[in-house]
């Protein structure tokens, strides 16, 4: 291994607000950089080759709701993709915590807490591309439900339609939690992966289903 070479800069507020998604908002809004530091180095091969490398490590801020994040973007000349004029690198953009644009929080605390915990860490799991994670946690969404609700049946798939007997889930919302059963099993027992917009998906058929069976049945109660 050849000679390393790193250097590093801090940088204060750009005066500039930025759109990026904020995960309390539960949209894109305008941040301020707060701070940056700027790493960028350069790694040595061997016979003339190198690697640069360049990491943009930011404090941002929601000019709305005043939430405090991270976010890096960073490059490297051995990712190289080509557009019209020429090569270039991209950048890859990573936010800590993570977030997803096709996820809104419900009012989670309304919910049975055993839901509860497998809901929000399901969310975590979509944030943070743990994808696997992700589909074998909304089945396990769908089972935790099906027992919250006395769900007959030897397994998810007879659970799931007894559902439509009980009225809870309409023939229709049945077909679509099928779907995410099958999504599930196949995250479970053959190590499938999900792309996020399948899994945001899945998601929103889940939260209009405990919208409809937990959150506002609470709400009405507590209003009226
Ligand atoms: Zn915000």
């Amino acid at each position: 291994m050849g000679e390393v070479s790193k250097f590093f800069t801090i940088q204060k507020c750009d005066n500039k607000s930025h759109r990026v998604l904020c995960k309390e908002c539960a949209r894109e809004t305008l941040h301020s950089i707060v701070s940056s530091y700027l790493e960028s180095g350069s790694d040595d091969c061997g016979g003339g080759n190198t690697i640069d490398w360049h990491c943009d490590n930011q404090i941002i801020q929601c000019l709305g709701c005043e939430t405090v994040s991270f976010r890096t973007i960073s490059t490297c000349s051995e990712d190289t993709e080509y557009d019209h004029y020429g090569p270039c690198h991209p950048e890859t953009i990573k936010y800590y915590p993570g977030r997803a644009e096709g996820l809104r929080s419900i009012e989670s605390y309304l919910l049975p807490f055993t839901i509860q915990q497998i809901y929000k860490e399901t969310i975590l799991s979509i944030e943070n591309e743990q994808y696997v994670l992700a589909g074998i946690g909304i089945r396990a969404i769908i089972e935790t439900i099906c027992k919250d609700l006395e769900a007959d049946g030897r397994n998810l798939y007879q659970k799931i339609d007894s559902l439509v007997g009980k009225s809870i889930v309409t023939p229709e919302g049945a077909r679509f939690l099928h779907k995410l059963r099958v999504l599930g099993n196949e995250a479970a027992h053959e190590v499938k992966a999900h792309n996020s917009m399948q899994l945001e998906l899945a998601m929103q058929i889940i939260e209009h289903m405990l919208d409809g069976t937990y959150v506002i049945p609470a709400r009405v109660k507590s209003v009226f």
